[in-house]
């Protein structure tokens, strides 16, 4: 198995098996041309196994399952609503005025993946036969650490999204638009790093920090959608548009960059109306979704 990184298996049984030790309390799996092959299953199977698909990641494989029939699990109604502003302070606001915090992988493992990619620069390209130890060392590096940013979002994404579908019925969010995404450094592909990158570039690292955060929504969202279907929540996308640059005062609206005097602050250079300028985010996404009367506010 040295030739490819991931094999997918279309059918369960035909190549390969799920559990293919079901009296035995270990999990294994089962591949043709390999044998039974023992699993540290991360999250229990819920539904019937689909497909199988085994990758592989600098040193460690891993099986991917997709499932059909998998239940849903509604969560009794709560009558609570709220919309999310997603932002750099604070991983997200809601616009009830609480504040998530970031996953903390941020600035130490930003640093250490620039270093590790810094290191790995310094090698000649070669292919992988015929690369040193040293270099195998520096590649390995690069891909662990990918590895590690990757499992805390994932994690830390989790844990948010099953806090949000547990309170409320209703979540309205910013939709994440693609050119946001492209205001980082555009990453180059790196053959090296096993789905990695480097970014290019003198702001190389503050595009590295930047793309962490704006992966990191994609991530949340992507796993928001997936556990508000399966609880029956409803989530609502808007435009993010100037959400924290609006006055969400009714009678004003007043839009301009003069109201964020700070990162943090928002006061109204019309009205006056003051508020934490991500609370201001959050409530317009709200109001834009129809979800709260904006003299609520
Ligand atoms: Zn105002």
């Amino acid at each position: 198995m040295n030739w490819f990184d991931t094999v997918e298996f279309p059918k369960d049984g035909d190549g390969c098996r799920w559990d293919s030790t079901p009296h035995d309390p270990v999990i294994r799996v089962r591949l043709q041309g390999v044998g039974h092959v023992r699993v540290h299953q991360h999250r229990p199977v819920r539904g019937r196994v689909k497909t199988v698909s085994v990758k592989r990641e600098g040193r460690r494989w891993y099986v991917i399952l997709s499932c059909n029939d998998v239940p849903a699990e509604p969560l009794p109604a709560t009558g609570a609503v709220t919309g999310i502003d997603m932002g750099i302070t604070h991983f997200l606001t809601t616009s009830q005025g609480e504040h998530q915090p970031n996953p903390r992988h941020g600035k130490r493992t930003a640093d250490s993946l620039a270093e590790a990619q810094r290191a790995l620069k310094a090698f000649p390209r070669r292919k992988r036969e015929q690369r040193t130890a040293k270099h195998r060392r520096a590649v390995e590096k690069v891909a662990a650490l990918h590895r590690k940013v990757r499992r805390r979002r994932r994690d830390h994404a989790h844990k948010t999204a099953l806090a949000m579908v547990r309170t409320y019925d209703v979540i309205a969010h910013e939709r994440l638009s693609i050119a946001n995404m492209a205001r980082a450094p555009k990453p180059r592909p790196d053959p090296e790093t096993l789905g990695g990158f480097l970014p290019n570039g003198a702001a190389a690292k503050a595009g590295l920090n930047n793309s962490i955060h704006d992966v990191g929504w994609g991530v949340f969202l992507g796993i928001l959608a997936h556990k508000a279907e399966s609880a029956g929540r409803k989530l609502i996308p808007v435009d993010p548009r100037n959400t924290s640059r609006t006055c969400p005062r009714q009678l004003c609206g007043h839009a301009s960059a003069e109201n964020r005097p700070t990162q943090d602050k928002f006061c109204c250079a019309h009205c006056g109306y003051t508020d934490h300028a991500d609370r201001v985010g959050a409530l317009n996404v709200a109001i834009r979704a129809g979800l709260v009367l904006p003299d609520v506010a």
